[in-house]
């Protein structure tokens, strides 16, 4: 039995667009704006974008955004690497995609309006759908890291679409920038419509991921690796079938955990939660969906019946009315 399911769709639920810019883009890019590139080639830019080893920690792995940022000097080079990002996901055979962005964040190198990047991701994402036939949908992103004003800056950019929106999630420091922050902001993105994805449990502790479904109101939780320490916890996410989006090798890289062996990935499918396989950073992890559903089996322990049941969980977590969830289900069945 092949590791993907071929009835079931393929559903990357956490993928940073913005950590998901292709070299090759960096470069073209690069040279064409005079951009100080450190190597004017493909192989000699790797090292410098992608991570091939661990590194001591989350904030170094950050570091690698800068290069994939760094490229974003006007609007249509936004709406270039969301477009991309769309093509990529069907290069990987992928049916359904939530892709995730900071406008902030993305604004920050060159100054750019957030608003109009958000306009631009969206435009991007909108011509990739048409082109390429994968659906996708998108998740804005308050960067905590700027703080709470920047916050509600950053939020106010991504009103300006939020239509176009399907969810908000917290990224960045967590440590540092501990939810607790951004309860108001996160209150007026409920009243939005928008659903709430957390970054949790990652770099901070089980609190975190207590605090991130209490108080921002979160039903589905990025990375909630430190849930495993708090058997109290593992229950409630099993109970009221919060989601978990699980990236392997980012945690792998982050040094969040020792190596995939000892991923809490497993563990937390045993005890019935509703966990998931995505990449998070595909363009810095040097990795893509199918990798990483490879390596669950063949790295993370993951039986074979394991890995279908998290590609299932991915349907049934997707911000995606029931309707559409039938719909791409029904679409995979008839295209085999
Ligand atoms: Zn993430």
């Amino acid at each position: 039995m092949p590791v993907i399911h071929p009835n079931l769709p393929l559903i990357d639920l956490h993928r940073h667009l913005d950590g998901s810019v292709r070299l090759e883009t960096i470069l073209d890019v690069g040279l064409q704006y005079n951009l100080p590139l450190p190597a004017k080639d493909l192989e000699g830019l790797r090292p410098f974008v992608q991570v091939t080893t661990p590194v001591p920690g989350i904030l170094e792995f950050f570091t690698k955004f800068e290069w994939m940022v760094g490229i974003l000097v006007n609007y249509d080079i936004c709406r270039r690497i969301a477009y991309e990002n769309v093509q990529d996901a069907q290069r990987e055979g992928i049916d359904y995609i939530e892709l995730r962005f900071s406008p902030a964040f993305m604004a920050q190198p060159h100054g750019l309006d957030p608003a109009g990047i958000v306009e631009a991701v969206v435009d991007g994402v909108a011509a990739g759908q048409r082109d390429f036939g994968v659906r996708a949908n998108l998740i804005g992103i308050i960067s905590r890291t700027f703080g709470v004003a920047a916050g509600w800056r950053e939020l106010d950019a991504l009103l300006s679409q939020r239509d176009h929106l399907v969810a908000l999630d917290l990224a960045g420091d967590e440590v540092n920038y501990p939810g607790e922050l951004f309860v108001e902001h996160f209150k007026r993105g409920r009243e939005a419509g928008w659903a709430i994805t957390v970054h949790a449990g990652e770099a901070g502790g089980s609190t975190a991921v207590w605090q991130a479904l209490r108080e921002l109101g979160a039903t589905r939780i990025g990375h909630a690796v430190r849930a495993v320490d708090d058997p109290a916890l593992m229950a409630y996410l099993a109970e009221n079938r919060i989601g978990v989006e699980m990236n392997l090798t980012s945690n792998v890289q982050t040094s969040t955990v020792p190596d995939y062996a000892r991923h809490p990935l497993k563990t937390m499918l045993e005890h019935n939660i509703l966990a998931t396989i995505n990449t998070d950073d595909p363009g810095i992890s040097a990795i893509d969906l199918p990798f990483e559903y490879r390596v669950a089996a063949t790295e993370a322990g993951l039986s074979q019946t394991q890995v279908t049941q998290a590609q299932q969980n991915a349907l049934d977590l997707a911000f995606l009315s029931p309707e559409e969830k039938a719909a791409l289900a029904a679409q995979k069945r008839q295209s085999i």
